[in-house]
């Protein structure tokens, strides 16, 4: 909203009050005309929008959510997270992203092969780990990714090394790694992608997973992508603002617009191409309620696997007492195991990885009663974070209920490979001396993908291997839902890739060349923004 007088207005998210004014109103229904409409401001959307920027055409990004600053003012740090079981809802500018962890992996030439494991199929992608490396490249650019690749067996190849060096770790944590290399087992740095190091503004706090940082020095959907793209001039954001569904057109073949709302008023407002990137499960969600007599289960439905083809990480927590008192504010989030992401000792099958997660304050999630224990270990653990491929299927997603989300089916977990490498990370922990607290919880599923997945056949996919909705020349997808599995590693990164990938195909629909290297826009540093901008 514009503070100034309640309506809502076409802003940058580093002047969420003044810039551009303008209103939803001044945009006559029905005859506004943008060469692109992007829905949702999440890692895929922003990097559509970092692509399109300065390119010459108009583009307008919806964002049902509200501006960081706006959401929680001076507590807007603090840790948010809560259990759901999948699909967490974050309605912000920036998506989900403004609170995740910035751990950013390309996931593994094998991810993007067909692979049978002990109960089920890893699917095939339509394209190969090689299609996606110099996507990967830019991504690791413009996200900042600071890295290493020494440690990790299941490193792909890289035709560039990381942008930045590793981030250093704590001492504590320094003497942990060195303790279990000593004994064994190969760590590895975890590829973060935050503003560290000369001139940037990352402190290394304790306070970065789950948590929105204040110093703006992580590199997430809002800082890396959008604020360098709203200063091209040509991209303008529009928040606050929900889009209702997708028009298409009586053929049924191209998308004319989008219908939006907000505060009650619902507008039509026509582009030449739609990107919807409103997440998980949304995107799936919002192409439902786009249906019409073409399209009767929803558009890019033909196949039945709208809602279908959801995977996700099988992952559980485990709590290494490496202290006698509470370890104080730390950057703990440096080093991984990723040994076992392939194959366990006397396991064919791939297990999974582990990674020493942030500082977060999970007591607040438990009863008072139990409170003060959990805080005390918690208080004096390491919280080690591990993580297995669950597997999509043509069941596992959600029916639809009419216009909203039926029953969920979830990713199938893979209990003997989880067992497995629960036990192995544990063991490497007791073998140093240190205590391990391994809470007995339900398995939880993180890093959600699925709903809209790309393929080559549309019989068993919905979108093509660029992000187009099958049978829809003129609309695609760009965030989670396109990914066909999850991998055991992070998902963002293989986000922003493929949504980059997915730009340029937007462009080539558009009428216009994508943009060679030298013409593309480059990481900013946020709202200090001086993107290189041609045309
Ligand atoms: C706590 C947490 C930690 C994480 N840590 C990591 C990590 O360390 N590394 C990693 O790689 N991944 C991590 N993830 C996962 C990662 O953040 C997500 O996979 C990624 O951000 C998803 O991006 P997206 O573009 O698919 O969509 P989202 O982030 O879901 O963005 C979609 C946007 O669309 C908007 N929207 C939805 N519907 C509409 C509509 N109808 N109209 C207008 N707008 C709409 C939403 O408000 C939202 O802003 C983490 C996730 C969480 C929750
Ligand atoms: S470590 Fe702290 S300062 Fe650095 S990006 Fe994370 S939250 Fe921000």
């Amino acid at each position: 909203m514009n503070a100034a007088d309640g309506t809502l207005g076409w802003t940058t998210v580093a002047a969420v009050t003044s810039a551009h004014p303008a209103t939803l109103s001044s945009l006559t229904d029905g005859a506004s005309n943008f060469d692109v409409v992007i829905v949702g401001t999440g890692m895929g959307g922003s990097a559509v929008a970092f692509r399109l920027a300065g390119q010459g055409c108009r583009v307008l990004m919806l964002e049902r959510g509200q501006p960081p600053l706006q959401v929680a003012t001076a507590e807007n740090n603090t840790f948010l997270y809560s259990a759901q079981p999948l699909g967490h809802e974050f309605r912000i500018v920036g998506g989900k992203s403004k609170y995740y962890g910035a751990a950013l992996y390309r996931f593994r030439e094998s991810d993007f092969k067909e692979r049978a494991v002990e109960n089920g199929i890893s699917p095939a992608w339509p394209i190969r780990y090689d299609d996606l490396e110099s996507y990967y490249c830019e991504a690791e650019e413009i996200y900042r990714v600071h890295g290493a690749s020494t440690g990790d067996p299941t490193e792909p190849w890289r035709s560039r090394p990381y942008p930045h060096d590793r981030l250093p770790h704590d001492p504590l944590v320094a003497r942990i790694a060195a303790r279990l290399q000593a004994n064994g087992v190969p760590t590895a740095a975890i590829p973060r992608g935050i503003d560290y190091g000369p001139g940037g503004s990352c402190v290394l706090c304790g306070q970065c997973d789950a948590h929105y940082c204040v110093r703006d020095a992580k590199m997430d959907a809002d800082t890396a992508t959008l604020r360098p793209a709203l200063a091209a001039g040509n991209v303008k954001l529009l928040y606050g603002a929900e889009c209702l569904k997708v028009l298409v057109d009586p053929s049924g073949r191209r998308a004319e617009g989008v219908l939006v709302r907000h505060d009650g008023q619902e507008k039509r407002i026509l582009a030449g191409q739609v990107v919807v990137s409103a997440g998980f499960p949304h995107s799936a969600l919002l192409l439902r309620r786009s249906r019409m007599s073409i399209h009767p289960e929803g558009v890019g439905n033909a196949s039945g696997w709208l809602g279908r083809g959801v995977a996700a990480h099988s992952t559980g927590t485990l709590f290494p007492v490496v202290g006698l008192r509470p370890l104080g504010a730390r950057h703990t989030k440096t080093f991984a195991i990723n040994a076992w992401a392939d194959a366990g000792p006397d396991w064919p099958h791939p297990l999974g990885v582990a990674q020493i997660a942030g500082q977060t304050p999970f007591w607040l999630l438990t009863s008072k009663a139990k409170r003060p224990l959990v805080r005390a270990i918690g208080e004096r653990s390491l919280h080690v974070f591990h993580m297995g491929e669950a597997l999509p299927t043509k069941e596992t997603g959600w029916s639809f209920d009419g216009d909203e989300l039926g029953n969920l089916t979830p990713p199938v977990h893979r209990p003997e490979a989880y067992g497995r490498l629960r036990h192995l990370v544990r063991a490497c922990f007791r073998e140093l001396g240190y205590p391990v607290i391994a809470p007995r919880r339900p398995v939880e599923f993180w890093h959600e993908t699925g709903g809209a997945i790309m393929g080559a056949d549309p019989e068993t996919s919905v979108t093509d291997a660029q992000g187009r909705v099958h049978g829809v020349e003129n609309l695609h997808v760009a965030d989670a839902t396109v990914l066909p599995s999850a991998s055991s590693v992070n998902t963002g990164l293989t986000i922003v890739a493929l949504s980059l990938r997915t730009a340029d195909a937007v462009l080539e629909a558009a009428g216009a060349q994508a943009p060679a290297a030298r013409h593309r826009l480059r990481s900013a540093p946020q709202d200090r923004a001086t993107a290189d901008i041609p045309c």
